[in-house]
Formats: C-alpha cells, structure tokens, sequence
C-alpha cells in the first residue's frame, strides 16, 4: 500500500490540515491525523493546490521549441510537417520525456496529446509516472495501413492501470475527409474514447469550409453527428454564437490555448460567447512548437489577461474562473475524479512554497498563482499518490536533457 502523509498543510482556504494519501486518493483530510505513512512531508509553510490538466498539446514538439518563428498557422505548418516527417520513434519518446519534465516542473500532471507514433508517446508516459489522454491521430494523408494499425491498436488497447486513456484524434476539417470525421467517430464512440479535434483555429479554416461545404466547420462536424460530451474540440476561436449554442447543447469540451492563438495570430477566443452558452471550458498550451512553453501557469494568466483586454472588461475571468478551468474543467473533460483537493479524489497535487519571491505576501493565494507565480514555487508534485518531484528534485532531469540535446546536433 502506498501512503503519504502530509503533516500541517495549508489549504487554498486557509485552514490548516494534515492530509493522508492511499492507493492514489486523498484518503483522510482532517486535524491531527496520528496514523503512520511510508513517505511523511512536512507541509509548513507551503499550500496545496490541485495539479494541472494540459487538456491540449503535442508533446514531443517541445523537440521543435523556437524551430519555425514568425509565421501563420499554414505556414508554419508546412514547415512543421516537414520536420516532423523526420523523427523517429526514438525522437518521439526523447521529446514526450522532455515534455513531461516541463510539465511536472510547472505543476501539471495531465496532459492530452495528439501527435504521431503513440506507443512512443505511451511508453514516455509510463517512464515519467504521469497521465495521459494519448491522441490517435487521424489524416487523409495517412497510408491506409497505418489507418488500419491505429484502428486495431485501440480496440485492443488495455487500460490497465487507468493512468493513461486514448482518444480518437482526427487532426482538422481541412486535413481530414467527412468520411474520416465519421469513421473517426464509429470507432471513437464504439471504444467509449473521446473525439480529441483542432476546430475553427483560424478565419481561413472557416472561410475555406464555408466555401466548400457551404456551412461553417461547427455545423459541419454537427451534421457528420460528432458532436458530444465526448468531443474536445481545440481553439475554437472562430465561432458565431449559433456556433456556441451548438456547442453548449452538444456539451463538447472547449479548449482554451492562448498563447498559441496569439504567438500564430489566429485570433482572440471569445471568452465571453462561450461563457454565456454554458460551454465547459478547459485549458491547454498547445505544442510548445507554438506556445513555446508548457507552463500551466504561464497560460493561466496569458487566457485571464486575453479575456480582459478582449471584452475591455476587468472582471472577465477572475482568477479563481481560470485556475478552475486549468484544474476541474480539463479533468472533468477527460472523465477524471480529480482537479480539487477533497475525500476520494485522485491525489494529484502540487505543494507551494509560500515563501517564494512571486507569492509573497500572500493576500490571495489564486490570484498570485495566476498572475504573479513563477514555476520555481512549486516545490513538490504528486500524481496518483506519488511523489514525481520533491524539493524541485526530478531524478531523470540530467538524462532527459542530455537525450533531447543530441536530436539538435
Ligand atoms: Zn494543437
């Protein structure tokens, strides 16, 4: 049995508690509890908080950080693709791991991927201890056997240890057919996996839509009846409010990536459409190849400062909305009992320094985790009731460089 215990914590609330971890959930949270754990941390002068759900990336592009600046979408991709085509499976698993290094040492230890060669992705995922939602992704371009490899790999997909889950990931309207969409769909929904999609990205993905299909790329896919609370639909920056209204009444999961919207000029998220129609709204960073970061926390403030200059508006998306959004939001997405720190929730959780430079004084703990907290305070990482970093301490950090290092030589 794995126990932790965390010995006079504070909570986001204020109070403080001790906090008994077993078998990956929070098992007790309570005053003085005596009882004896492998692992005990001493939780003074530090605050827990939820970890991160990255609930959109690609990331073995962290391999592509700073590769192709200075572009549009269509044209960085172009030359993204031709990179990609590139790398191996050795490369994918190199540049996942640095990834995830990134991410446990930003607080997140979620993450939902689409990207190429999965089980490279996968394997990554187990070394690091981490979660994941692993995209199998979708082309018109892809070879019909690799169509017919990915079919197969997620029907006998076994998710043993309920740490790593897959998605049916057809990249975009304008890289994939209808037909794609729908038997994307078919298998998606006959394995009971979500549908993970980039969706109005950029006006032209609509324009181009608009003008083959007649209808709008939300309209599209709502026709093809993909549409679901299964669906996480990446960006959606483009949408009308009848969009919205779609959207909200087929409960798919929209997620926010800021600074990837803004570093390709794609355009703003319509913060306040979405909120209005009751759309569940997580947040991702993107790859790192556009973002160029993987930090939760970066992107917390990048979406909550978006939304106030975009509405002229200083109330839009309070602190406390975006870190739900980073939190709950992107676990409640993916179908995980996790993001808050209560009884019988997952045990992922990050523990604070409140004695770090960015978070002093502490006059409102949220508010200096979304716009003032540097990744430095983050002292520990849990995730499923193990410690992944403790005192910023990641034993593979040196090794994990050293690899991602050599694919640029
Ligand atoms: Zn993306």
């Amino acid at each position: 049995m794995n126990t932790i215990l965390i010995k006079n914590i504070t909570l986001i609330d204020g109070s403080q508690k001790d906090i008994l971890i077993s078998n990956g959930k929070f098992d007790r949270i309570a005053a003085n509890i005596a009882d004896k754990a492998e692992i005990t941390i001493d939780g003074k002068d530090k605050t827990i908080i939820p970890a991160f759900y990255n609930a959109h990336t690609h990331a073995a592009m962290a391999l592509l950080r700073s590769y192709s600046e200075g572009k549009s979408l269509q044209s960085w991709l172009n030359e993204v693709w031709k990179k990609e085509a590139t790398l191996t499976n050795e490369d994918i698993f190199n540049g996942s791991r640095l990834a995830i290094l990134e991410m446990i040492r930003s607080g997140t230890v979620f993450f939902a991927d689409m990207y190429w060669k999965h089980k490279s992705v996968i394997a990554a995922v187990k070394d690091m201890g981490v979660r994941a939602n692993v995209g199998i992704t979708f082309m018109d371009t892809l070879d019909s056997k690799t169509c017919e490899e990915n079919m197969e790999f997620i029907k006998s997909f076994a998710n043993d240890d309920k740490m790593i889950s897959l998605s049916v990931s057809p990249h975009a309207i304008y890289t994939c057919s209808e037909r794609m969409y729908e038997k994307c769909y078919e298998i998606a929904h006959s394995n009971g996996l979500n549908l993970h999609t980039h969706l109005c990205e950029t006006q032209k993905e609509v324009a181009d839509c608009i003008s083959k299909y007649g209808i709008s790329p939300v309209e599209l896919l709502d026709k093809l009846g993909v549409l679901d609370k299964h669906t996480i639909a990446a960006h959606c920056v483009h949408i009308t409010p009848s969009n919205a209204d779609i959207l909200a009444t087929r409960e798919v999961n929209v997620v926010h990536n800021p600074c990837s919207n803004m570093k390709l000029a794609s355009g703003v998220f319509p913060y306040r459409l979405c909120k209005t129609a009751g759309i569940n709204i997580a947040l991702g960073t993107d790859g790192a190849a556009s973002n160029n970061s993987l930090s939760m926390l970066q992107e917390m403030k990048f979406a909550s400062l978006l939304a106030k200059v975009s509405t002229d508006n200083p109330t839009s998306l309070p602190a406390q909305e975006v870190f739900q959004w980073a939190t709950t939001n992107s676990a409640t997405a993916f179908g995980l009992k996790a993001g808050v720190i209560a009884e019988g929730y997952d045990a992922d959780c990050l523990l604070v320094d409140m004695n770090h430079v960015s978070l002093v004084p502490n006059n409102d703990i949220v508010s200096s985790l979304v716009y003032a907290a540097d990744n430095e305070c983050i002292n520990t990482v849990i995730c499923n009731g193990k410690v992944l970093m403790q005192n910023r301490i990641i034993e593979k950090e040196e090794e994990i460089i050293a690899k991602a290092k050599k694919f640029i030589k």
